[in-house]
């Protein structure tokens, strides 16, 4: 089966866009990915998906039937959703010989997907029928203080020891400011302190210091690539972090799971 990019970030970071960039790199190359929209709130996408859970459930009416409010609406949308994911594994095994990728976009607000219950199942069914990667992507400009960031990474760190699936960072929105400082962070942890005890020296910047360390561990395991969803960007870097990604899903992840069966 074709690798499976999970697409989960926050709210704004760009996971649309970035799918909708890797779909037009794909079909450039004539090799066409298999794409699945999981947000049953967006009302315009830049890309015709294969599969959209807006075709199945409006959570407008859900939140009618259900007397429910946004966030209550598209939790019980993609609870409904999932009900039928197994056909949608199905359809996406049918095409696995003319595909190069799985790409899926996931709901707006990241806790939808990565809190619930349906979230788990549909990525322990993607990641038990393809090698599976999940892809988290990051507002770049709008973590360049140490405390937005590090906030970032123990979300991105919580993520990862929920799915236990190879993770990329991906970087995103690189055309208005480098990852250059993400990575110094990442890599020299002298650097990250000297740019925490600057801004301020309260509590804050003290655990927020420490924490690094901790993070050190988590940073070791990861995948890194800067790229702009906009102007395309670092999207061949990204797809050669995937390769490795999908190595390690082969080497790691499968025999887990096999023993685990
Ligand atoms: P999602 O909620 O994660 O799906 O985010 P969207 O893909 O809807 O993007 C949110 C906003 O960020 C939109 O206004 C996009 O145009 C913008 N955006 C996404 N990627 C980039 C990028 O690489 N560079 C810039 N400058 N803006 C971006
Ligand atoms: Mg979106």
């Amino acid at each position: 089966a074709p690798p499976a990019l999970i697409i989960i970030g926050m709210a704004g970071s760009g996971k649309t866009t970035l799918l909708q960039r890797l779909n037009a790199y794909l079909h450039g190359k004539e090799q066409p990915p298999y794409t699945l929209n999981l947000d049953p709130a967006v009302s315009e996408l830049p890309y015709t998906p294969n599969i959209d859970i807006r075709d199945t459930v409006d959570y407008k009416e859900v939140m009618k039937q259900y007397n429910m409010g946004p966030n209550g609406g598209i939790l019980t949308a993609l609870n409904l959703f999932t009900t039928k994911f197994d056909q949608v594994v199905e359809l996406m095994e049918k095409r696995a010989d003319q595909i190069s990728h799985v790409l899926v976009d996931t709901p707006g607000q990241i806790e939808i997907f990565t809190w619930s219950a349906s979230g788990a199942i549909i990525t322990e069914a993607i990641a038990s029928s393809h090698p599976a990667v999940v892809l988290y992507v990051i507002d770049t400009p709008r973590c360049n203080n140490p405390a937005t960031f590090m906030s970032n990474m123990l979300y991105a760190c919580s993520i990862l020891y929920k799915t236990r699936l190879p993770f990329l960072l991906v970087f995103n929105k690189t055309d208005v400011q480098s990852h250059d400082f993400a990575v110094e962070w990442m890599t020299d942890f002298e650097a990250f302190q000297r740019d925490v005890h600057e801004r301020d020296d309260t509590y804050m910047a003290s655990l927020t210091g420490s924490m690094s360390l901790m993070l050190e561990e988590f940073y070791n395991c990861l995948n890194i690539v800067g790229v702009s969803a906009v102007t395309g960007e670092g999207i061949d870097a990204l797809f050669a972090q995937v390769d490795k990604c999908v190595e390690e899903y082969e080497k790691e992840y499968r025999p887990e799971m096999e023993r685990l069966k």
